[in-house]
């Protein structure tokens, strides 16, 4: 009998995705915690001109942004001008979490030229909440006002607000990148259903002098999207002494991080 007690548990186990994960993979968000794409919106037919599609076609699973081009980088006319972010924080993020989000954004002020200063009257700016659904953020300057999340249950990390932060200035995920197959083994077969066009590949990219880094802060954990976490790893490095590690378990950006972002932006 203890025999088949223990059978039923470790058939029954079902490993807890930690709510820092969780909070990122919002089932309805492109690769989990892109809310948008600047100069794309849902629906939109893909530019005939090759020439000027950076970015690769995602997945047929995103009905959001589905039929559209996907960035490796964005086109200059989506970027922060002069790497200025205007910011506002919305009603909701308390003075514990105002500290946190100012950690992440003094990652980027100490490595890179862009500088998060809180908004005026600029046009341009983001919002930052903290009472909506999990992390995320828009990918570049959409124009206007836009959010970005970082849910008071699972986001109040430096290295989420970090993270998030390097999506609004216009970049995507790591381990997406074109060349991530010689890094990388994805293991679609433990990929929650329903969830496999979170790892497709850039397209058409426009990378900006760095190579692939496991340590990016753009780069997810070895259980990510996995049916079973800590048990069934979705990606797998090459180098088996790499240990991958989620957004939320990092402290700063990798320095190849802030050199991209210092290139993109011509600082
Ligand atoms: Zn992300």
């Amino acid at each position: 009998m203890l025999f088949v007690a223990v059978l039923v548990a470790a058939v029954t186990a079902n490993p807890t995705i930690p709510e820092a994960a969780r909070a990122m993979y919002n089932p309805k968000l492109f690769q989990g915690d892109i809310k948008g794409i600047a100069g794309q919106e849902p629906g939109d037919p893909i530019p005939d001109d090759k020439a000027e599609i950076l970015y690769a076609l995602s997945g047929p699973r995103f009905t959001g942004f589905s039929q559209k081009e996907r960035a490796a980088i964005l086109g200059d006319q989506y970027l922060w001008s002069g790497g200025v972010v205007p910011y506002v924080l919305g009603s909701s993020v308390t003075s514990t979490q105002e500290t946190v989000i100012l950690q992440g954004m003094a990652d980027f002020h100490s490595k890179t030229c862009i500088r998060f200063v809180p908004r005026t009257t600029e046009a341009n700016y983001i919002e930052i909440i903290t009472n909506d659904s999990g992390c995320w953020s828009y990918v570049g300057s959409i124009g206007g006002m836009q959010q970005l999340s970082l849910d008071t249950n699972g986001c109040i990390y430096v290295g989420t607000v970090i993270h998030e932060l390097m999506h609004a200035i216009g970049f995507y995920h790591e381990h997406c990148r074109n060349d991530r197959d010689d890094y990388v083994t994805i293991y679609y077969e433990y990929v929650i259903d329903g969830y496999a066009y979170a790892f497709d590949k850039d397209t058409y990219w426009r990378y900006v002098g760095e190579n692939y880094n496991y340590f990016s802060i753009m780069h997810y954990g070895t259980y990510a999207f996995s049916a079973n976490w800590g048990v069934d790893a979705t990606i797998v490095p090459t180098d088996p002494n790499i240990v991958l590690t989620e957004a939320y378990d990092k402290y700063e950006m990798a320095q190849s991080d802030a050199n991209q972002i210092n290139n993109l932006y011509g600082c």
